[in-house]
């Protein structure tokens, strides 16, 4: 067999389920058959042509498989072993990744290019569905497979390590970024799966108070199951007062922000406490406009972190043993299921959040 199926991003609006070969293995690379990956709501903007990828590319960034074909260089995995990769594979000998900014490594781009030898570039890690052929696939081509593949434990499957790649990963970074400590009171804005996992982040990390706000009811119930506290509609009630209550008008300690919005990002900054820290992970399509007021000029001790999802292997390691030792259950998530050849009414599914959708779990 040399040809498989493939999901590509064929012009803005539309995607298509094509045959393309399957890829050759190089000495660093991995093959990987997959058994199941998702679609993101990067995917999305993708779809929308919001995002730009090359017209042919394959999408996707959420590996679960089996190792079809290891590269002459990869040690210590075994054909037909399962695995996962992170959405984001850096090469990890880079000079971003060794100065502790994996995610941003573009070293492999342009050799002796325009990142010259330093290689850093912002986002450079997202490779997957982004520069190179993707995981809504019948089989994807890890890069650096040694430092990205990570073996699933016995006992766990596809769907409990499914959000593992990116879902989880940037989420618990959101809860990480925020510098949580215990007993803390936390605002997670906005309830999709990512936020969901910034929710569960903050309860695992010690927060005691977690405030979770979007505008879906059914979104918030399942925050509550998710580690959530308090759960705000911001169609019901004026969230900035209602959380400057819930603190005596003290300010949270930590917001998290996990849609990428303006009034998402200016509200989370307006119920931080001075000293407090604005963790984001929303991907934003226009300039930000900071409220002078709430930014206390400048001068209120404030920190803002950023940041895209972490990958490689000791990353997925970590969360699939988060998941392994049921400390939090993600499997809630995976409202529905589709086959690979169904994929576009999936995304149309998907696209629209009708009937209740979270993640849905797509299969070859
Ligand atoms: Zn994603």
């Amino acid at each position: 067999m040399t040809m498989m199926k493939a999901t590509v991003f064929v012009a803005p609006g539309r995607i298509e389920l094509v045959d393309k070969p399957i890829p050759d293995v190089g000495p660093n690379d991995a093959l990987i058959r997959i058994t199941t990956t998702t679609i993101c709501g990067t995917d999305v903007h993708i779809l929308k042509g919001e995002y730009p990828v090359k017209p042919g590319l394959t999408i996707g960034h959420e590996p679960v498989g089996v190792i079809e074909k290891l590269g002459s260089a990869v040690q210590g995995y075994t054909e037909g072993q399962r695995v996962i990769a992170g959405a984001i594979c850096p090469n990890f000998n880079s000079y971003a990744a060794q100065d502790g900014a994996p995610s941003q490594d573009g070293s492999y781009l342009i050799p002796s290019g325009q990142c010259g030898r330093h290689g850093y570039k912002a986002t450079a890690g997202w490779r997957f569905g982004n520069l190179i052929d993707g995981t809504q696939a019948e089989y994807v081509l890890v890069p650096d497979a040694q430092a990205n593949l990570a073996p699933i434990p016995d006992g766990l499957t596809d769907e409990q390590v499914l959000m593992c790649p990116d879902i989880m990963s940037t989420g618990f970074k959101g809860a990480e970024n925020a510098n949580i400590r215990l007993g803390d009171t936390v605002a997670v804005f906005a309830q999709g799966p990512i936020g969901l996992c910034a929710t569960a982040g903050a309860r695992l990390l010690g927060a005691t108070t977690v405030i979770a706000v979007d505008g879906n009811d059914h979104r918030l119930g399942v925050s509550k199951v998710m580690g959530a506290d308090v759960t705000l509609n911001f169609r019901n009630c004026d969230v900035v007062d209602e959380i400057l209550k819930l603190t005596d008008g003290r300010g949270v300690d930590s917001a998290i922000e996990a849609l990428g919005t303006q009034g998402t990002f200016e509200s989370a900054l307006r119920i931080l406490k001075p000293g407090g820290t604005l963790s984001s992970l929303g991907v934003y399509s226009s300039d930000l406009k900071i409220p002078l007021g709430a930014f206390a000029a400048g001068l209120g001790d404030h920190k803002i972190n950023t940041a895209l999802c972490p990958g490689g292997k000791e990353r997925m390691r970590r969360l699939m043993n988060v998941v392994a030792s049921e400390r939090v259950d993600l499997g809630v998530l995976v409202t529905h299921r589709y086959k690979l050849d169904d994929i576009v009414a999936a995304y149309e599914l998907f696209a629209n959040q009708r009937d209740g959708v979270l993640k849905v779990a797509i299969q070859p």
